[in-house]
C-alpha cells in the first residue's frame, strides 16, 4: 500500500479523523464528539488522543503516516501553527499551540489550516475543481467560508487568512445592512448563512403577521424556509432573494477579479442540491460581464463532509505544495 496522511477536521459538534492515501482514499476513519462545554484544552486533548488513534490504526495495517493536517474553523495562522480568531465555533482555541501539541503525541509533522481553505484542497485534488488552475470555494452552512485557488494552488495571503468571503460587504456604500458575526455591518454572511437566511426569514414573517395574530408554531430554521419557499411562500422566497443577490454580488465581484474557471458551492446548504446551485449560477451570471461566462461553471461540491479531513491530509504531507516555503528563495534578493 501506498503513501498516507492523517486528517482532523475540528468542528462545533464533532472531530472527524481519518487515514487518507495519496490517491484520494479514506484508508480508515473515525469520528468522535467536539468537547467544546469542557473548554478548549479538552478539545486539545481529544484531537491528539484521535491523531494517536489513527496513527496506530495506520500501523496495524502496515502503514506509516507521512504527516498529520488540522482543519478547523476561524482565523488560522499558517506560519505560527495557531487559530487566531475562532470565538463563535470554540472559545479559548486561540490560546492552544495545536500544532505543538499534536506533533508531540504521535511525533509526525503537523500542519493546521482554515476548514473552507481545507476543503478547497480537496475539491481541488480529487472533487469539483480537479484539475482547474483558477476556482472560487464558498461553504454556505451555520456561516459563510470559503478559498481562493490561483495557479491550482490555495491562496494563503500574507499569514493564511485569504479566503474570508462570507465577510466580503455586499451592501450598497451608503447603506449598512444587518449586522454580521464579525461585528460589521453587511458581509455575504449577514445574508447567506443558514443563520441569516432564518433570521431574514423571521423578520420577514413578523411584518406580514401582526403580533397579535403571532401563532406559537416554532421559528423557522434554513431548512424549513427553502421548504416554504419551494411551497410558494412570499416571506420564504423574500429572505431566499436577498441571500441571492447578496451572493451574486459577492462571487460576480471574485468572478470579475479572478476570471476564474469554477465556482464550488459547499457547506451544509449545498444539501439543497440542483435548484439551489441553478439559483446561484442565475444569480451571478445575471452580474457577470459576458465574456467572464464563458468557460466559467458553477458546481456544488463533490466529496461532502469528507472534504475537511482529506483536504488536511493533503495539507498536512504537502502532497499539493500549497505555499510550501521555498528554502531555496527565502533570504534572497532579487538578481533580475
Ligand atoms: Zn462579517
Amino acid at each position: 500500500m501506498g503513501r498516507c496522511a492523517v486528517g482532523l477536521d475540528i468542528g462545533g459538534t464533532k472531530i472527524a479523523v481519518g487515514v487518507v492515501t495519496l490517491d484520494g482514499q479514506i484508508f480508515w476513519r473515525s469520528r468522535r464528539e467536539t468537547p467544546v462545554r469542557l473548554g478548549a484544552e479538552a478539545v486539545a486533548q481529544a484531537v491528539c488522543s484521535a491523531a494517536e488513534e489513527a496513527v496506530r490504526a495506520a500501523g496495524a495495517a502496515g502503514l506509516q503516516p507521512e504527516a498529520v493536517g488540522i482543519a478547523t474553523g476561524g482565523q488560522v495562522d499558517r506560519l505560527q501553527g495557531r487559530v487566531v480568531s475562532s470565538t463563535r465555533v470554540l472559545p479559548g482555541w486561540e490560546a492552544i499551540d495545536l500544532r505543538t501539541r499534536v506533533a508531540e503525541a504521535v511525533g509526525l509533522p503537523v500542519q493546521i489550516d482554515n476548514d473552507a481553505k481545507a476543503m478547497a484542497r480537496a475539491e481541488l485534488a480529487w472533487g469539483a475543481a480537479r484539475g482547474a488552475q483558477t476556482a472560487v470555494f464558498l461553504t454556505l452552512g451555520t456561516g459563510v467560508g470559503g478559498a481562493l485557488a490561483v495557479n491550482g494552488r490555495v491562496v494563503d495571503g500574507q499569514r493564511g487568512f485569504a479566503g474570508h468571503l462570507g465577510h466580503i460587504p455586499v451592501t450598497s456604500v451608503t447603506s449598512d445592512g444587518p449586522v454580521c458575526s464579525c461585528g460589521n455591518r453587511g458581509c455575504l454572511e449577514a445574508y447567506a448563512s443558514g443563520t441569516a437566511i432564518a433570521a431574514l426569514a423571521r423578520a420577514r414573517l413578523a411584518t406580514e403577521r401582526p403580533p397579535a395574530a403571532a401563532t406559537p408554531e416554532p421559528a423557522p430554521d434554513a431548512s424549513a424556509v427553502f421548504a416554504a419557499a419551494a411551497q410558494g411562500a412570499p416571506w420564504a422566497r423574500w429572505a431566499l432573494d436577498q441571500a441571492l443577490a447578496a451572493l451574486g454580488a459577492a462571487l460576480a465581484g471574485l468572478v470579475h477579479a479572478l476570471n476564474p474557471e469554477v465556482i464550488v458551492i459547499g457547506g451544509g446548504l449545498s444539501s439543497q442540491g440542483e435548484p439551489w446551485r441553478r439559483s446561484i449560477e442565475d444569480a451571478v451570471f445575471r452580474r457577470v460581464m459576458p465574456a467572464f461566462r464563458s468557460g466559467l461553471s458553477i458546481r456544488l461540491a463533490a466529496l461532502g463532509g469528507d472534504a475537511g479531513l482529506a483536504g488536511a491530509a493533503l495539507l498536512g504531507a504537502g502532497w499539493d505544495r500549497v505555499d510550501a516555503p521555498d528554502p531555496g528563495n527565502s533570504g534572497k534578493e532579487w538578481r533580475g
